[in-house]
């Protein structure tokens, strides 16, 4: 009886944290200072063949070398480091239960914090890791920890959509401010 009660109380926890997630507000900018929607291409996401990858799981957004590169919502930053594809990246957790991966990046900002708030300058513009060579720009993603099933279609890697959401249509609504 007594786990019985245990496990409630332990269900009971997780389903308010898992909403508390969902009823944060999730202000939205786009994440590179000054770019609007003329700085990406509209058929970028889920663009194919796209290397290893298969699709481009995400948009790239171009610009100038040492452009800021703002927040894209309030976030938790869980990881900031050098990956081999990515290059210099950072990787937080926003409202929603959505990660938020950019990658590219030609420096990452000192001391960033932990915790950084929508809208401040985390790092610059760069072309670091696969992107070398190449005109500069930062790639976007954002991956939902909490699957959304209706998303998935038959394009290729079509179930993965429930878990990548199309970073143009979360910035519509940042244009729209
Ligand atoms: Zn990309």
């Amino acid at each position: 009886m007594f786990s019985f009660k245990k496990r409630w109380l332990f269900l009971t926890v997780l389903i308010l944290i898992v909403v508390t997630g969902f009823i944060m507000p999730e202000p939205r900018f786009i994440p590179v200072k000054g770019a609007t929607a003329a700085d990406w291409h509209k058929d970028t996401f889920w663009y194919e063949p796209w290397g290893s990858s298969g699709v481009h799981k995400g948009i790239d957004i171009f610009g100038n070398t040492g452009t800021e590169v703002l927040a894209p919502t309030n976030i938790l930053i869980l990881y900031q480091g050098e990956l081999k594809k990515g290059g210099k990246v950072i990787l937080g957790l926003g409202p929603k239960w959505r990660l938020h991966y950019l990658a590219h990046l030609d420096s990452i900002a000192e001391n960033l914090s932990t915790s950084v708030s929508a809208g401040s300058v985390i790092a610059t513009l760069g072309a670091t890791g696969n992107a070398k060579g190449k005109p500069p720009h930062l790639h976007y993603s954002i991956i939902s920890l909490i699957p959304y099933p209706h998303l998935m279609d038959s394009s290729t890697q079509g179930m993965k959509k429930a878990f990548y959401l199309n970073p143009i249509e979360y910035l519509e609504i940042a244009m729209k401010k």
